[in-house]
């Protein structure tokens, strides 16, 4: 199916809609992106796998980046799209073709923008992490991905959301000594133990601090537990599991280094790590782009794919943003910073990059947590 770039952007969100695209299949969307883009005569396109970026090569000082996924969850009996009193309906319709409708509107209209744009389309961003296209892209063609400012186009309210938080899981271990229930008084029971775990958690006071003018809203919770042997001995070992969502003024090191001092006394194993991004919102690019869209920001709680930018790249902000393309549909972003390995850029504040590039966890190695975490 041809793509129409001249259509309205809610008409080009229900043709985006009715090409079905689950994660994993999304082929025959990315095949028509990529050929509407390459009749664009002042894009460069190029393609890796199901994912295409398309780049204005204007020279400009600034870069900017609009990225969104292309791919869906499972249909649910909700394709063909359909209107429904000036509401569309159909699977992705809000996450989020209505955010690449824009991209793809933005990218054959806007020919001289104020700054060069890369238009990203990625796949595999509903699965888990492993197989998303963003992150494949990030190795196998870093510099594609550089700018000064990324907005990802995510279905966010209407609202600019500002970088992410980071997500953490720990292992806490209650220690003691495995005896036969029979004879009780002879060890001591790990799951009974536990229960000093679980008061420190009860008692535990979640920051909310504020980073670059946004307020973020930490937490820290029991998210599993296990233990026991057998119906007659007494355990030795209870495991809790906790999520430490953290602000992005901590590092991931700085995030696992406050779990292993509030559970002082307790074995502490660090499983999952991902960093945040910092919203940044004080980057020319952001102000600017917060000056245009108007509203007031607000922190974003969930990782996202935000994090990615800011942990390869970029130094200064990542935001999230919603902008709907039409009363019909809607649409939303995100957007971070500055690229350090874009030809044109300056070099980005010292001493914030490292803290994203160390997003690295012991869990994947990549700082990416999987899809159920956002
Ligand atoms: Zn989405």
């Amino acid at each position: 199916m041809k793509l129409d770039l001249s259509a309205s952007a809610a008409d080009l969100t229900a043709r985006l809609v009715d090409i079905e695209s689950v994660s994993g299949s999304e082929g025959p969307l990315a095949d028509a992106i990529e050929a509407a883009l390459r009749d664009c005569g002042h894009l460069s396109v190029a393609r890796d796998g199901n994912a295409i970026v398309a780049r204005t090569e204007l020279g400009r000082p600034e870069r900017v980046v609009l990225a969104g996924h292309i791919d869906t969850v499972p249909v649910a009996g909700n394709l063909p799209s359909s209107l429904d009193r000036g509401l569309l309906y159909g699977c992705g319709a809000s996450d989020m073709k209505s955010g690449v409708a824009v991209q793809l509107r933005l990218a054959a209209e806007v020919t001289a923008p104020a700054a060069d744009v890369t238009y990203v389309f990625y796949d595999c961003e509903e699965v888990e992490s492993e197989r998303n296209g963003l992150r494949r892209l990030s190795r196998n063609d870093p510099a594609s991905l550089a700018a000064d400012f990324a907005i990802l186009l995510e279905p966010t309210g209407g609202v600019v959301e500002g970088g992410c938080q980071g997500t953490l899981r720990a292992e806490i271990r209650a220690e003691g000594e495995r005896a036969h229930s029979a004879r009780a008084w002879l060890g001591r029971n790990a799951i009974h133990e536990a229960v000093g775990v679980l008061n420190v958690l009860r008692s535990y006071q979640a920051r909310e601090p504020e980073v670059d003018g946004l307020r973020y809203r930490e937490g820290l919770n029991a998210v599993g537990i296990s233990g026991g042997v057998a119906g007659n001995v007494i355990p030795d070992e209870c495991v809790v599991t906790v999520n430490y969502r953290f602000a992005p003024d901590r590092s991931a090191e700085q995030a696992a280094e406050h779990v292993r001092e509030v559970f002082a006394g307790w074995r502490v194993t660090v499983t999952d790590v991902a960093g945040g991004a910092r919203p940044g919102l004080g980057n020319q690019a952001a102000a600017s782009f917060l000056a245009a869209i108007g509203g007031t920001p607000r922190a974003k709680l969930g990782w996202t794919d935000v994090a990615r930018f800011a942990r390869c790249w970029l130094t200064r902000a990542a935001s999230m943003l919603r902008s709907p393309p039409s009363p019909n549909a809607r649409s939303g972003c995100g957007a971070g910073s500055r690229a350090e390995g874009h030809a044109d850029a300056k070099p980005g504040p010292a001493g914030t990059c490292p803290a994203m590039l160390s997003a690295a966890g012991p869990g994947r190695g990549e700082g990416c947590p999987s899809a159920y975490d956002r």
